[in-house]
């Protein structure tokens, strides 16, 4: 069975790239609009997406009597509750993502206050940093980090 929503889960692909008018400004309230759609779109994937994994487990609990086979399974199971757990974490950011922009709060970067920009947020909804700050920041990570 060819898994369409692998994709999709860390991103979202599936809508019209904005087309920006001449002398519109940057979030103007119909490219807000165009983002919160994306969103939403998004956010109902991942939710389908969550109940398949969900129906899926229960179906193959009750599949398996052999213990072998439940060793096998309950790998699976533990690989298919983190996959939930980072798509229950990515509606989080959704959701926070989708109140920023009610509060039209969204599309400039929390650290320096440039434009994202929109063809970087039509590739990453969720991004709260520039370009910029946001390569910084790996950087600093990969420094401090492990
Ligand atoms: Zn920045």
């Amino acid at each position: 069975m060819p898994n369409t929503a692998e994709q999709s889960r860390e991103r979202f692909t599936n809508f019209t790239p904005y087309e920006m008018k001449k002398g519109e400004d940057y979030m103007s309230a119909e490219m807000l609009q165009h983002f919160k759609g994306l969103l939403l779109n998004w956010k109902q994937e991942l939710m389908e997406e969550v109940d398949r994994t969900m129906h899926h487990m229960q179906e193959d609990a009750a599949n398996y009597a052999d213990p072998s086979d439940r060793a096998t399974q309950e790998e699976e199971f533990s690989l298919e509750l983190r996959t939930r757990d980072r798509e229950r974490k990515l509606i989080k950011k959704i959701d926070q993502t989708v109140d920023r922009i009610d509060k039209d709060d969204y599309g400039f970067c929390d650290q320096c206050g440039v434009e994202i920009g929109i063809r970087r947020l039509e590739a990453r909804p969720t991004a709260t940093l520039c370009i910029d700050c946001k390569t910084l920041a790996e950087i600093r990570e990969r420094q401090t980090g492990i």
